[in-house]
Protein backbone atom coordinates (compact mmCIF):
# COMPACT_ATOMS: atom_id res chain seq x y z
CA UNK A 1 0.00 0.00 0.00
CA UNK A 2 3.13 2.30 0.20
CA UNK A 3 4.17 2.60 -3.12
CA UNK A 4 2.68 5.43 -4.98
CA UNK A 5 5.17 5.79 -7.86
CA UNK A 6 8.18 3.75 -9.81
CA UNK A 7 10.76 5.20 -8.27
CA UNK A 8 12.97 4.12 -11.04
CA UNK A 9 10.56 6.05 -13.56
CA UNK A 10 10.69 8.99 -11.47
CA UNK A 11 14.16 9.36 -11.50
CA UNK A 12 13.95 8.33 -15.28
CA UNK A 13 11.46 10.90 -16.07
CA UNK A 14 13.50 13.61 -13.33
CA UNK A 15 16.75 12.95 -15.34
CA UNK A 16 15.08 13.53 -18.79
CA UNK A 17 13.12 16.78 -17.38
CA UNK A 18 16.47 18.20 -15.81
CA UNK A 19 18.06 17.57 -19.52
CA UNK A 20 15.58 19.56 -21.23
CA UNK A 21 16.29 22.18 -19.01
CA UNK A 22 13.55 25.20 -17.51
CA UNK A 23 10.48 24.10 -18.99
CA UNK A 24 11.27 20.47 -17.89
CA UNK A 25 12.24 21.95 -14.15
CA UNK A 26 8.45 22.98 -14.39
CA UNK A 27 7.00 20.31 -15.60
CA UNK A 28 9.07 18.14 -13.07
CA UNK A 29 7.10 20.40 -10.37
CA UNK A 30 4.18 19.49 -11.99
CA UNK A 31 4.63 15.44 -11.89
CA UNK A 32 5.99 15.77 -8.30
CA UNK A 33 3.14 17.35 -7.24
CA UNK A 34 0.49 15.99 -9.12
CA UNK A 35 1.52 12.44 -8.39
CA UNK A 36 1.17 12.38 -5.20
CA UNK A 37 -2.89 12.90 -4.86
CA UNK A 38 -2.60 9.32 -6.92
CA UNK A 39 -2.72 6.69 -4.08
CA UNK A 40 -3.98 3.20 -3.29
CA UNK A 41 -7.18 2.99 -1.91
CA UNK A 42 -7.37 1.19 1.62
CA UNK A 43 -8.94 -2.07 0.76
CA UNK A 44 -7.29 -1.62 -3.19
CA UNK A 45 -6.17 -5.27 -4.38
CA UNK A 46 -3.81 -6.34 -6.95
CA UNK A 47 -5.37 -6.74 -10.61
CA UNK A 48 -4.74 -9.47 -12.37
CA UNK A 49 -4.07 -9.66 -15.71
CA UNK A 50 -6.90 -8.11 -17.39
CA UNK A 51 -8.98 -9.29 -20.75
CA UNK A 52 -8.89 -5.23 -21.44
CA UNK A 53 -12.58 -4.23 -20.99
CA UNK A 54 -12.44 -0.16 -20.93
CA UNK A 55 -15.38 1.39 -19.75
CA UNK A 56 -15.66 5.08 -18.97
CA UNK A 57 -19.16 5.92 -16.94
CA UNK A 58 -20.18 9.17 -16.24
CA UNK A 59 -16.63 10.82 -16.03
CA UNK A 60 -15.97 14.02 -15.12
CA UNK A 61 -12.63 15.30 -15.01
CA UNK A 62 -11.57 19.35 -14.59
CA UNK A 63 -7.35 19.61 -14.25
CA UNK A 64 -8.16 22.42 -11.61
CA UNK A 65 -10.67 22.63 -9.21
CA UNK A 66 -11.51 26.26 -10.67
CA UNK A 67 -10.93 25.50 -14.22
CA UNK A 68 -12.97 24.11 -16.84
CA UNK A 69 -14.41 20.87 -17.18
CA UNK A 70 -12.25 19.37 -19.87
CA UNK A 71 -14.36 16.12 -19.64
CA UNK A 72 -18.09 16.05 -18.96
CA UNK A 73 -20.11 13.03 -18.26
CA UNK A 74 -18.35 11.04 -21.06
CA UNK A 75 -19.09 7.01 -21.46
CA UNK A 76 -17.88 4.60 -23.47
CA UNK A 77 -17.47 0.92 -23.58
CA UNK A 78 -14.31 -0.48 -25.34
CA UNK A 79 -14.47 -4.64 -26.15
CA UNK A 80 -11.19 -6.16 -24.96
CA UNK A 81 -8.66 -6.52 -28.09
CA UNK A 82 -10.12 -3.76 -29.37
CA UNK A 83 -8.21 -1.23 -31.54
CA UNK A 84 -10.36 2.45 -30.95
CA UNK A 85 -8.87 5.45 -32.93
CA UNK A 86 -9.59 8.70 -31.05
CA UNK A 87 -9.84 11.53 -33.38
CA UNK A 88 -10.92 14.92 -33.08
CA UNK A 89 -10.15 18.88 -32.67
CA UNK A 90 -7.27 19.62 -30.63
CA UNK A 91 -7.79 20.54 -27.11
CA UNK A 92 -11.01 18.55 -26.73
CA UNK A 93 -9.55 16.08 -24.40
CA UNK A 94 -8.21 12.78 -26.21
CA UNK A 95 -4.91 12.78 -24.71
CA UNK A 96 -6.62 13.83 -21.07
CA UNK A 97 -8.91 11.06 -21.52
CA UNK A 98 -5.83 8.43 -22.45
CA UNK A 99 -4.14 9.70 -19.32
CA UNK A 100 -6.96 8.73 -16.90
CA UNK A 101 -6.81 5.47 -17.46
CA UNK A 102 -3.23 4.81 -15.90
CA UNK A 103 -4.88 7.16 -12.97
CA UNK A 104 -1.82 10.13 -14.26
CA UNK A 105 -4.93 11.82 -12.68
CA UNK A 106 -8.47 10.96 -10.80
CA UNK A 107 -11.71 11.84 -12.73
CA UNK A 108 -13.65 14.05 -10.14
CA UNK A 109 -16.70 12.34 -10.89
CA UNK A 110 -18.02 8.84 -12.12
CA UNK A 111 -15.68 5.79 -12.51
CA UNK A 112 -13.32 3.91 -15.29
CA UNK A 113 -13.70 0.32 -15.14
CA UNK A 114 -11.15 -2.30 -16.77
CA UNK A 115 -12.88 -6.00 -16.90
CA UNK A 116 -15.72 -4.21 -14.57
CA UNK A 117 -13.45 -3.14 -11.66
CA UNK A 118 -13.32 0.76 -10.67
CA UNK A 119 -8.96 1.20 -11.14
CA UNK A 120 -9.51 2.84 -7.93
CA UNK A 121 -9.58 0.02 -5.96
CA UNK A 122 -6.33 -1.89 -7.88
CA UNK A 123 -2.71 -1.53 -6.71
CA UNK A 124 -1.74 1.38 -8.65
CA UNK A 125 1.34 -0.55 -9.86
CA UNK A 126 -0.28 -3.27 -10.88
CA UNK A 127 -2.75 -1.01 -12.87
CA UNK A 128 0.12 0.27 -14.55
CA UNK A 129 1.51 -2.82 -14.95
CA UNK A 130 -0.77 -3.69 -17.63
CA UNK A 131 -1.20 -0.59 -18.94
CA UNK A 132 1.88 1.05 -21.89
CA UNK A 133 1.45 4.67 -22.73
CA UNK A 134 2.96 5.23 -25.65
CA UNK A 135 3.78 8.88 -26.23
CA UNK A 136 4.67 11.54 -28.41
CA UNK A 137 6.76 13.36 -26.58
CA UNK A 138 9.09 10.53 -25.79
CA UNK A 139 11.17 9.05 -22.52
CA UNK A 140 14.68 8.44 -23.42
CA UNK A 141 17.21 9.19 -20.59
CA UNK A 142 21.38 9.58 -20.45
CA UNK A 143 22.42 5.95 -21.06
CA UNK A 144 22.07 3.27 -23.51
CA UNK A 145 19.78 2.03 -26.18
CA UNK A 146 19.44 -0.73 -24.12
CA UNK A 147 19.11 0.47 -20.89
CA UNK A 148 16.41 2.26 -21.86
CA UNK A 149 14.43 -0.53 -23.29
CA UNK A 150 15.08 -2.69 -20.36
CA UNK A 151 13.11 0.45 -18.76
CA UNK A 152 10.54 -1.45 -20.36
CA UNK A 153 11.17 -5.03 -18.46
CA UNK A 154 14.30 -4.32 -15.19
CA UNK A 155 14.65 -8.38 -16.07
CA UNK A 156 14.78 -8.55 -19.66
CA UNK A 157 17.65 -10.65 -20.89
CA UNK A 158 19.59 -8.97 -24.14
CA UNK A 159 17.63 -11.53 -26.39
CA UNK A 160 14.55 -10.35 -25.16
CA UNK A 161 15.93 -6.85 -25.85
CA UNK A 162 16.78 -7.48 -29.49
CA UNK A 163 13.88 -9.37 -29.80
CA UNK A 164 11.52 -6.74 -29.07
CA UNK A 165 13.78 -4.08 -31.18
CA UNK A 166 13.29 -6.65 -34.21
CA UNK A 167 9.25 -6.17 -33.68
CA UNK A 168 9.17 -2.99 -33.28
CA UNK A 169 11.27 -2.33 -36.20
CA UNK A 170 14.33 -0.73 -34.41
CA UNK A 171 16.71 -2.94 -34.54
CA UNK A 172 18.15 -2.08 -38.29
CA UNK A 173 18.80 1.29 -36.71
CA UNK A 174 20.46 0.71 -33.76
CA UNK A 175 22.88 -1.68 -35.38
CA UNK A 176 23.82 1.41 -37.59
CA UNK A 177 24.25 3.16 -34.38
CA UNK A 178 28.27 3.90 -33.62
CA UNK A 179 27.97 0.96 -30.67
CA UNK A 180 24.77 -0.13 -31.67
CA UNK A 181 22.52 -1.44 -28.72
CA UNK A 182 25.37 -0.45 -25.82
CA UNK A 183 25.48 3.69 -27.60
CA UNK A 184 24.64 6.38 -25.20
CA UNK A 185 21.43 8.13 -26.71
CA UNK A 186 22.63 11.32 -24.45
CA UNK A 187 25.80 11.15 -26.51
CA UNK A 188 26.68 13.68 -28.28
CA UNK A 189 26.36 13.20 -31.94
CA UNK A 190 23.70 10.72 -31.46
CA UNK A 191 20.58 12.19 -32.65
CA UNK A 192 17.60 10.30 -33.16
CA UNK A 193 14.51 10.79 -35.48
CA UNK A 194 11.21 11.65 -34.34
CA UNK A 195 10.27 8.12 -35.19
CA UNK A 196 13.45 5.89 -34.40
CA UNK A 197 12.46 7.18 -30.88
CA UNK A 198 8.77 6.48 -31.37
CA UNK A 199 9.86 3.33 -32.38
CA UNK A 200 12.24 2.71 -29.24
CA UNK A 201 9.32 3.36 -27.25
CA UNK A 202 7.12 1.05 -28.93
CA UNK A 203 10.45 -1.58 -28.36
CA UNK A 204 9.81 -0.78 -24.76
CA UNK A 205 6.06 -1.43 -24.68
CA UNK A 206 6.09 -4.80 -26.34
CA UNK A 207 8.94 -6.01 -23.51
CA UNK A 208 6.36 -4.74 -20.98
CA UNK A 209 3.84 -7.13 -23.12
CA UNK A 210 0.64 -4.24 -21.78
CA UNK A 211 -3.15 -5.89 -21.93
CA UNK A 212 -3.92 -2.09 -23.02
CA UNK A 213 -2.11 -0.19 -24.92
CA UNK A 214 -2.33 3.20 -25.37
CA UNK A 215 -0.78 5.14 -28.19
CA UNK A 216 0.33 9.03 -28.89
CA UNK A 217 0.83 9.40 -33.11
CA UNK A 218 3.17 11.74 -33.51
CA UNK A 219 1.57 15.49 -34.84
CA UNK A 220 4.41 16.23 -36.47
CA UNK A 221 5.54 14.25 -39.89
CA UNK A 222 7.94 11.37 -39.79
CA UNK A 223 9.85 11.31 -42.77
CA UNK A 224 7.93 8.34 -45.48
CA UNK A 225 10.62 5.36 -44.42
CA UNK A 226 9.91 5.94 -40.56
CA UNK A 227 6.13 6.51 -40.29
CA UNK A 228 5.92 3.35 -42.22
CA UNK A 229 8.14 1.65 -39.82
CA UNK A 230 6.14 3.00 -36.89
CA UNK A 231 3.01 2.34 -38.17
CA UNK A 232 3.87 -1.48 -38.64
CA UNK A 233 5.74 -1.45 -34.97
CA UNK A 234 2.19 -0.46 -33.55
CA UNK A 235 0.01 -2.59 -35.68
CA UNK A 236 1.85 -5.64 -34.41
CA UNK A 237 1.98 -4.50 -30.72
CA UNK A 238 -1.67 -3.88 -31.10
CA UNK A 239 -2.46 -7.76 -31.77
CA UNK A 240 -4.56 -9.16 -29.09
CA UNK A 241 -4.61 -5.95 -26.78
CA UNK A 242 -7.13 -3.21 -26.29
CA UNK A 243 -5.52 -0.63 -28.16
CA UNK A 244 -6.51 3.39 -28.05
CA UNK A 245 -4.75 5.71 -30.64
CA UNK A 246 -4.90 9.19 -30.69
CA UNK A 247 -4.91 9.23 -34.37
CA UNK A 248 -3.54 12.17 -36.61
CA UNK A 249 -3.46 9.78 -39.72
CA UNK A 250 -5.58 8.68 -41.85
CA UNK A 251 -3.74 5.26 -42.58
CA UNK A 252 -4.30 5.01 -38.50
CA UNK A 253 -8.23 5.49 -38.49
CA UNK A 254 -8.30 3.13 -41.20
CA UNK A 255 -7.09 0.48 -39.20
CA UNK A 256 -9.62 1.23 -36.49
CA UNK A 257 -12.26 -1.52 -34.99
CA UNK A 258 -14.22 1.39 -34.42
CA UNK A 259 -13.41 5.48 -34.41
CA UNK A 260 -14.33 7.59 -31.61
CA UNK A 261 -14.81 11.51 -32.85
CA UNK A 262 -14.67 13.40 -29.64
CA UNK A 263 -15.70 17.12 -29.52
CA UNK A 264 -16.04 19.41 -26.32
CA UNK A 265 -19.24 17.63 -25.64
CA UNK A 266 -18.33 14.44 -25.97
CA UNK A 267 -18.62 11.92 -28.58
CA UNK A 268 -20.12 12.92 -31.42
CA UNK A 269 -19.98 9.61 -33.46
CA UNK A 270 -18.37 6.63 -33.84
CA UNK A 271 -18.08 4.22 -36.30
CA UNK A 272 -15.64 2.90 -39.09
CA UNK A 273 -14.31 5.53 -41.81
CA UNK A 274 -16.71 3.92 -44.14
CA UNK A 275 -19.76 4.31 -42.18
CA UNK A 276 -18.18 7.79 -40.64
CA UNK A 277 -17.21 8.82 -43.76
CA UNK A 278 -20.91 8.05 -44.93
CA UNK A 279 -22.54 9.97 -42.33
CA UNK A 280 -21.36 13.07 -43.90
CA UNK A 281 -20.94 14.53 -40.00
CA UNK A 282 -17.83 15.81 -37.96
CA UNK A 283 -15.88 13.30 -39.31
CA UNK A 284 -16.42 13.36 -43.04
CA UNK A 285 -15.71 17.17 -42.03
CA UNK A 286 -12.28 16.53 -40.44
CA UNK A 287 -11.49 14.10 -43.61
CA UNK A 288 -12.36 16.21 -46.31
CA UNK A 289 -10.80 19.43 -44.47
CA UNK A 290 -7.43 17.95 -44.35
CA UNK A 291 -5.56 15.42 -46.37
CA UNK A 292 -5.30 13.31 -43.27
CA UNK A 293 -6.78 13.96 -39.86
P1 LIG B 1 -6.26 16.97 -27.00
O1 LIG B 1 -5.35 15.84 -26.70
O2 LIG B 1 -7.59 16.56 -27.53
O3 LIG B 1 -5.61 17.99 -27.89
P2 LIG B 1 -5.86 17.64 -24.19
O4 LIG B 1 -6.40 16.49 -23.45
O5 LIG B 1 -4.39 17.73 -24.37
O6 LIG B 1 -6.61 17.73 -25.62
O7 LIG B 1 -6.36 18.98 -23.49
C1 LIG B 1 -7.71 19.21 -23.14
C2 LIG B 1 -7.82 20.52 -22.39
O8 LIG B 1 -7.16 20.40 -21.14
C3 LIG B 1 -7.15 21.69 -23.10
O9 LIG B 1 -7.93 22.84 -22.87
C4 LIG B 1 -5.81 21.81 -22.43
O10 LIG B 1 -5.36 23.13 -22.44
C5 LIG B 1 -6.15 21.37 -21.01
N1 LIG B 1 -4.98 20.74 -20.35
C6 LIG B 1 -4.25 19.71 -20.82
N2 LIG B 1 -3.29 19.35 -19.96
C7 LIG B 1 -3.41 20.17 -18.88
C8 LIG B 1 -2.72 20.32 -17.63
N3 LIG B 1 -1.69 19.51 -17.31
N4 LIG B 1 -3.13 21.29 -16.78
C9 LIG B 1 -4.16 22.10 -17.10
N5 LIG B 1 -4.87 22.01 -18.25
C10 LIG B 1 -4.50 21.08 -19.13
MG1 LIG C 1 -3.33 15.42 -27.33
Amino acid sequence: VAVLVDPVKRLANFARLLQEGYTGFVRAMEILEVEPDIADRPGASPMPVPRGAIRFDDVTFRYESSGPQVLRKLSLDIAPGEFVALVGPSGVGKSTLCALIPRFYDVDAGAIRIDGRDIRDVHLASLRRHVAVVQQDVYLFAGSVAENLRYGRPDASDAEIEAAARAANAHEFIMALPNGYDTDVGQRGVKLSGGQKQRLTIARAFLKDPAILIFDEATSALDNESERAVQQALLTLAKGRTTIVIAHRLSTVRHADRILVLTRDGVAEEGTHEELVARDGVYAGLHSVQASI
